[in-house]
Order: C-alpha cells, then sequence, then structure tokens
C-alpha cells in the first residue's frame, strides 16, 4: 500500500510517500519562511502564490525519492483544512486532479489529525490514548478510544501555544517563527521573573495563554520606561517555564482520568526543547504509560503526517468524493462518525 499525503495548509508546500501507513518513503517539505519574516508573519496572499510555484515541483521530488509514479499509489491524502482557504485549495486541487486522472481514491484529512498521527512514524498507537497538540494555531488535548476518532477534552480559551510564543518573540525583537529563538534563550537563563499561569476553573483541561502573554509585554514596557534592562533570557526562561507548568500539569491530570496507555505529542510546539524534558522527566519512567515524542522534523508541518492520517482512514474504507473543498475552519469531529 502507498498513500501520498499532501499538506499546503499554511506555509509549507508538501508532500510524502508512506508505504504500508507506517514507511517513509519520501518527504519533501517546501518552506516559504524567508519570504513571510520581513512582514514577521504569514501573508495569505503569499502563501498562496508560492504554493502554486512549488506544488508540481514537490510532487516529482516526492515521486523521484519513493522511485514510484501515480498508478503505484493506493490512496491520495490532503488536507481539508482548517487552515488559509487559498493555502488549502492549491492543494485540495492537486489532489483532486491527480485522484480524477490516474482513477485513485482520495481521503480528506483534518491538518490536527495528522499533526497526532505523525506518532504513529515512530511507534505503533495504543489505545486509549491522549494526545497533547501544541502548535502555531491550536493548543488542545484529544482522546482517542480507537483510530480515527477523535474527543477534544480541552482546548486553548484564546491564544495557542505556538501563537504565544511568537508574539512573545516578536516582544522581544527575535525573528519569526520566534518559537525556536525563545526556546534557545530560555536555555541561557533563569526563570526568575513572576508570571502567571493560567489554571482556570477547577477540573478545566482548558487553556489560555493571552494573560501570559499580555504579563511579558507588560514586563519588557514597565522595565523600559523605568529605564531599567530586562535580561531577555531570563525572560524567555520565565515565559517558557510558566507555558511548561500548565501543558504538563493539565496533561498529567487528563491521564490520570482517562486512564491512557499512551501519550503523543503533536504540533510545532512539541519541538520545544524545554517541553520535551518535562514530559520525559515527568511520564518516561512510568510503567503502564507509553510516551512518544516525534522527530523535530515530523512536529514541524509535514505531509508524511497526512500521508499517516490519510492510510488509516483509507483502511476504514473512508474516501472524499471528487467535490472535496477546502474548509479553512473544520472540525476535527468530522472523522468521527463515519
Ligand atoms: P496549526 O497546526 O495549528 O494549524 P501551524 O501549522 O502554523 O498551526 P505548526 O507548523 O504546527 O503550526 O507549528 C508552528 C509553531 O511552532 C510556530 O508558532 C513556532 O513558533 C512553533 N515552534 C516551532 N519550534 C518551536 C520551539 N522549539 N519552541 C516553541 N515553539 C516552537
Ligand atoms: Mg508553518
Ligand atoms: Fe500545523
Amino acid at each position: 500500500q502507498w498513500i501520498m499525503g499532501i499538506e499546503t495548509s499554511c506555509d509549507e508546500t508538501a508532500v510524502a510517500i508512506i508505504k504500508n501507513g507506517r514507511e517513509m518513503a519520501a518527504n519533501v517539505v517546501a518552506s516559504q519562511i524567508e519570504s513571510h519574516k520581513r512582514f514577521g508573519g504569514v501573508v495569505p496572499e503569499i502563501a498562496s502564490r508560492h504554493h502554486v510555484e512549488q506544488i508540481t515541483i514537490v510532487l516529482e521530488e516526492a515521486l523521484n525519492q519513493a522511485g514510484i509514479t501515480y498508478s503505484d499509489l493506493s490512496a491520495i491524502a490532503v488536507t481539508e483544512g482548517p487552515g488559509l482557504v487559498g493555502a488549502l485549495l492549491i492543494g485540495v486541487n492537486a489532489a483532486k486532479a491527480i485522484a480524477f486522472a490516474h482513477g485513485i481514491p482520495l481521503v480528506g484529512v483534518h491538518h490536527i489529525a495528522g499533526h497526532i498521527y505523525a506518532n504513529r512514524l515512530v511507534a505503533e498507537m495504543k489505545f486509549p490514548l491522549l494526545s497533547l497538540v501544541v502548535s502555531g494555531g491550536h493548543t488542545e488535548l484529544v482522546y482517542m478510544e480507537e483510530h480515527g476518532h477523535f474527543e477534544v477534552i480541552g482546548e486553548t480559551r484564546d491564544d495557542a501555544a505556538g501563537e504565544a510564543y511568537d508574539k512573545v518573540a516578536r516582544t522581544l525583537s527575535l525573528p519569526y517563527p520566534g518559537g525556536p529563538h525563545i526556546d534557545r534563550l530560555a536555555h541561557e537563563g533563569e526563570p526568575s521573573i513572576n508570571l502567571p499561569r493560567a489554571w482556570l476553573e477547577e477540573g478545566s483541561y482548558d487553556f489560555s495563554f493571552s494573560g501570559l502573554k499580555s504579563a511579558v509585554i507588560n514586563t519588557v514596557h514597565n522595565a523600559e520606561q523605568r529605564g531599567e534592562k530586562i535580561v531577555p533570557e531570563d525572560l524567555a526562561a520565565s515565559f517558557q517555564q510558566s507555558v511548561i507548568d500548565v501543558l504538563v500539569t493539565k496533561t498529567g491530570r487528563a491521564m490520570d482520568e482517562y486512564k491512557v496507555k499512551q501519550l503523543l505529542l503533536a504540533g510545532g510546539v512539541a519541538a520545544n526543547k524545554g517541553l520535551r524534558a518535562a514530559l520525559e522527566d515527568k511520564f518516561a519512567n512510568n510503567p503502564g504509560i507509553e510516551l512518544i515524542i516525534p522527530p523535530l522534523s515530523l512536529c514541524t508541518d509535514n505531509a508524511a503526517m497526512i500521508a499517516a492520517a490519510g492510510s488509516i482512514l483509507f483502511e476504514k474504507g473512508i474516501h472524499s468524493g471528487l467535490d472535496l473543498n477546502a474548509n479553512p475552519g473544520l472540525d476535527i469531529a468530522i472523522h468521527n462518525d463515519k
């Protein structure tokens, strides 16, 4: 079984080919970061244009890497949402054209289902499991009782974790995307600055990072007004500590309540060294619970994760019609009741 995955929801044009659900035969990612950097964030119109320019090149490269042709494919999986509508449309239309021209089944995949399934390329998934999804647009705890079934038990009420990282980085005049820069600074500083942690109501698995972000911005501005200097390394370390405390504590509570066998880390912020270390500290030696953390290249946007999720849906007999459309506000529950 060969499954091709296509991902164009944001600023990466990505195509991958997976053999038998778990073996990576090709994984090509064309990043646009350099084009968006000078604007301090992703510019949707520029993203769409780059996807149009890159998609056929990336498709060819993936086929070459895997050493196969379109006629070898069992199915073609594509991110149908959520994301930027113009960006999503390029991937969806490329996938539909290939599916139609070569008579290959089409499978629409939710981007976050993809981030979670990046873990299937690392280890066999064992249910029930919990996934901590931390990305540029999402911060969620997702409970899975079986393949292809997603229950969001908690989510952010304002900023996503990655969004908070990027905004804090901007306050410290670090380049976009700021997550990796804050991560690096944090390791050179001490978490000596007092910053809030949003626990929300007792028992809630929801998150909130906008208060923390504002506290960081106020700390910087207040210091500037008083003519004092803050140590960016210490501020980064304090911010990162606050994010990690909340993420790890709530995840631990959910794991106890839902009695899961595995914890899967997912999304771009899963690349964070501090978060990875904190989770390993707390859960790696916990008998009965397996902690899975994907390699960095599978944490940020890629198409291997879309192919991995698509392969499971395909095996369950779930296909999309050629009327598949990009859906920027797609809900992960679309995968559930099929
Ligand atoms: P979504 O998946 O929610 O649609 P997205 O696809 O834009 O959003 P990802 O590509 O999954 O997001 O992740 C990008 C985010 O990850 C950015 O906010 C970036 O700053 C953050 N990030 C990447 N590496 C690190 C790191 N080492 N530490 C913290 N954040 C990081
Ligand atoms: Mg990206
Ligand atoms: Fe993503």
